[in-house]
Parts: structure tokens; C-alpha cells; sequence
């Protein structure tokens, strides 16, 4: 018996263990059976590990994916973060002068919903609408770096938030936009709204169940559209801080024709990382280990070990686009060689600016910083700070990316100071070379058993994660 089958037998049979809450009707459940029997139309993207360390993180090839199956991606690793198809501030050009860029590319519908009559009259799909030719297209709900203002779903309806503001989607509408978008992958509708502290049982669960009622919709439709042939669908896996209700969601989306798993609902702010760790790797012992586990909303380089270490193997690469809205340059140090030359890592010199910045804070007028300042505050420079002026060196000695080959802070400090668009073309290039290259070390960490070392040096001073634990509700 497939998973599939068998989930629809414990459905059908009312197995209130397996399939507590969610309600689908018999001719559901007999449409579901003709339609979903069957493994899901894909290209076979497969999961390849070749190391699982400590029983959760792992190292491995995501490989064939894309919907001629020739493009690979190395996990644990980030997509590429777009607004509509395009990196903030580069253009293809500007792009392509960073290395390493990541195979697959994320757009979102909040940002796409508003064009679907454009698209569709288009009829080729976004990834040519935008000039998006040899990359893998993944399709979200949801911008990771916008906010989105909760209270609006229903039991048939999401919303999703675009420049008009508020777009309704059903599951037809969504679907329909899939289909004008003909992504490779996309996340299926879900109701995530159970993200913030102290959600009602009773409204967690709900999230829960009508997100899988939304994948078993989209799921049908998928199954029977021509559009879609060879498209994957991630499942979001919901439940708010309730252990329970995690594994739940964990363990039915599992059973459905996925190929990977969305985390949504534990991104940064809503919970503190203990909690999150916790969360994250209860969930991913009850995912399959050939499917990859994508998590939503967590950027910061700390965040980004602790999840990896639960079991984590994407995530969305919005965090360098937040760091140069804000004038800043990552800095952090991920050096792990025994060669402190390497191009790209200097160990001392961000060595040098970590002590520079601790020097900064120590002097600050109220001694006092807000956790997450000091957080971010950690892994970046503020280039708008005046003791940038006559700073001649680059943003990271032995950095290789356009930027620090050939501007130095003093010129990047001007530019913001007189808001001149380059400033942030200069700042987007090098923080995403930089965090790229962060994936890149923390893959190495992976492969030569020195992750605790990367997690040294990432964390430096402060030594340890956040510990101010709070436990998950179960
Ligand atoms: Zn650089």
C-alpha cells in the first residue's frame, strides 16, 4: 500500500490516531484515490546525503531538479531572494558577477497576484516574463522580508499582500496562478498565521487542518493539470509552538505525494531560537530523509546553525537584502581553513572589526542595547556611521566580490550619506557574496566535522546561542 493509500484508508475509516481533526468528505476521498494513487508527476528531483551527522544535520545534492531535471542544489544552502524575478538593486549583470549563485530562484505570489491577468495573456510564465532563462523557479506564498498582516484567512481563503494591498486567494485562484507563474516547485496554500506567541489551541489546530484540506485541494487540481505536468509541490508543515500539533502536521503532510516540506510559522520573532530548536527538529524527525526540508523566514547566521543542527536543509536568502536596506556590510567571521589567506575570508580582519564594533557598542549613550540589535548589530557594520568617513579599507579584507575589489567604506559611507542608488548596488553585491559564501563554509564544516569551530567563529565572543529557553506546548 502507498503512503498515500494508506493515508486515505486511516481518512476513510475515521482513524482518529492518524487523522484526528481534518474532515474530508467520501467523494473527496474517492476523487483523491483516482487521482492521487499514483506518485506525482515530477522530474524525480532526488535528495542524495552524504553525511548525516549526529542524527539530523545533513550535508547532500539536491539533484534534478528542475523541470528538464539538469540543475542541482547543495543543502544545507539558501535560495536566491527576489522582488518579482529580480534581485533588489542588481541587475542580471550585477548578479552574475557574485559566484556561486544558487539554482534556484524564489519569487512570491504577494508580489505576482497583482499580474496575473498580464501573465496570463503573456502565456509563457514568469520565468521569461522576468528574463529569468536557466534557473530553477520556486514559487512562495509569502515575501520572507515583508510583513504580513495576520487576521484575514478563512477556511477557503489566504491572503496574500501585494502593492494594491489585499489579495484574496482560494484554492482556485491560487492554483490558476500557478499556473500562469509554471514554476518548477511551488508551496502549497497553507494558513499560517499561528506564528505569534500564545495562539489559542483551538486556532492552532485549525491552522493545521485547513492547511492540509488546502494541500489535498491543491494536490487534485495539480494531478490534473496538463500546465503542471513535472512541477513539484512543497507541503507546509504548520502548528504554531505546540509540539503536538507539529508532529501532527509534520506526519500528515508526510503522507501526502510531496516532494519536499515548507516550515513556516517559526521564523525570526516569533518564538526565541531554544524553542524554535526544539520545534524544528521535533518536526524533522518525522519527515522523510530523501525530501528536502525548507525553512521559512530564517536568516541570521546563528539561526541559520542552530537550524541546520535540527535538521534544517534550505532556506530563503532574504537576510543580505534586510542587512543593506539597512546601510550595512556583513562582516561576520566563517573562516574554518587552516589557510587564513583564502580569498573571500579574512579571519583577522573581521576579527579587527568585530573589535571595532564591540569597541562602538561599549561607548554607546545609554550602554544599553535591545537583544536583537545587538544580534544583528553582531554580524554586520553600519556603513552610515561617521567613523566610516575616511575609512580606506574595503568591507572585508580579502573579500573577492566587485565591491571590495574596488570601492573602500569611506566611498560606500558617501554614497549613503548622499542616498545614491549605487550605495545599495554595492552593498547587495557583497552581502550576498558574503552570505553565499557563509553556505559554502558551513557545507565545508559539514564534510570536515568542524561545525563546531564555524559556530566559534560565527558566534564569536558571545560564545553560545541564546539559551533563555522557553518550552514548546504540548
Ligand atoms: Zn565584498
Amino acid at each position: 500500500m502507498t503512503p498515500f493509500c494508506s493515508f486515505l484508508s486511516a481518512a476513510a475509516a475515521g482513524d482518529d490516531d492518524i487523522f484526528p481533526r481534518l474532515v474530508v468528505p467520501v467523494s473527496v476521498i474517492v476523487v483523491l484515490a483516482t487521482h492521487l494513487a499514483t506518485p506525482m508527476a515530477g522530474n524525480g528531483m532526488k535528495l542524495e546525503l552524504s553525511r548525516v551527522i549526529n542524527g539530523r544535520s545533513r550535508l547532500g545534492v539536491l539533484k534534478g531538479i528542475g523541470r528538464t531535471g539538469q540543475h542541482s542544489l547543495e543543502v544545507p544552502g539558501c535560495l536566491l531572494y527576489t522582488h518579482l524575478g529580480t534581485v533588489p538593486h542588481l541587475t542580471q549583470d550585477t548578479l552574475h558577477t557574485v559566484s556561486n549563485l544558487p539554482s534556484v530562484t524564489q519569487v512570491t505570489l504577494s508580489n505576482i497576484a497583482e499580474h496575473h491577468e498580464v501573465l496570463e495573456h503573456f502565456k509563457d510564465g514568469f520565468r521569461k516574463f522576468a528574463g529569468l532563462h536557466d534557473t530553477v523557479l520556486y514559487c512562495s506564498l509569502h515575501d520572507p522580508a515583508a510583513p504580513c498582516p495576520t487576521g484575514y484567512t478563512t477556511n477557503k481563503t489566504v491572503s496574500v499582500w501585494g502593492s494594491p494591498g489585499r489579495i484574496e486567494l482560494t484554492v482556485a485562484k491560487f492554483m490558476a496562478l500557478q499556473k500562469t507563474v509554471q514554476p518548477d516547485w511551488y508551496q502549497s496554500m497553507a494558513d499560517g498565521e499561528t506564528w505569534q506567541n500564545n495562539t489559542s489551541r483551538k486556532r492552532v489546530q485549525k491552522s493545521v487542518n485547513r492547511t492540509l484540506a488546502h494541500l489535498d485541494e491543491c494536490l487534485l487540481v495539480h494531478q490534473n493539470s496538463q500546465e503542471l505536468e513535472g512541477v513539484e509541490v512543497f507541503g507546509v508543515v504548520e502548528g504554531g509552538d505546540i509540539l503536538e500539533e507539529r508532529v501532527r502536521s509534520a506526519r500528515e503532510t508526510a503522507k501526502r505525494p510531496v516532494a519536499g516540506f515548507c516550515l513556516d510559522g517559526l521564523q525570526t520573532g516569533s518564538m526565541d531560537q531554544d524553542l524554535r530548536n526544539q520545534l524544528t527538529a521535533a518536526v524533522t524527525k518525522e519527515l522523510p530523509e530523501d525530501k528536502p526540508r525548507l525553512l521559512q523566514g530564517v536568516g541570521h547566521p546563528d539561526e541559520v546553525l542552530a537550524c541546520v543542527e535540527a535538521g534544517v536543509d534550505l532556506f530563503e536568502g532574504f537576510f543580505p537584502f534586510q542587512v543593506t536596506e539597512r546601510g550595512c556590510a556583513l562582516c561576520f567571521n566563517f573562516d574554518i581553513s587552516p589557510d587564513p589567506e583564502r580569498a573571500g575570508r579574512a579571519p583577522r580582519a573581521v576579527l579587527e572589526l568585530n573589535k571595532e564594533d564591540d569597541a562602538a557598542r561599549d561607548t554607546e549613550p545609554n550602554g544599553e542595547l535591545d537583544l536583537d540589535q545587538t544580534q544583528t548589530m553582531y554580524f554586520e557594520i553600519n556603513l552610515k556611521d561617521k567613523r566610516h568617513q575616511d575609512d580606506f579599507r574595503p568591507l572585508v579584507e580579502g573579500c573577492g566580490c566587485y565591491c571590495c575589489m574596488n570601492h573602500q567604506r569611506a566611498y560606500l559611507h558617501h554614497l549613503l550619506v548622499t542616498n545614491e542608488l549605487l550605495a545599495g548596488v554595492l552593498l547587495m553585491i557583497h552581502n550576498t557574496a558574503h552570505y553565499l559564501s557563509f553556505f559554502g563554509a558551513v557545507r565545508e564544516a559539514l564534510a570536515k566535522d568542524r561545525l563546531d569551530l564555524l559556530k566559534r567563529r560565527v558566534l564569536g565572543k558571545r560564545g553560545g546561542m541564546d539559551t533563555s529557553a522557553k518550552e514548546p506546548r504540548d
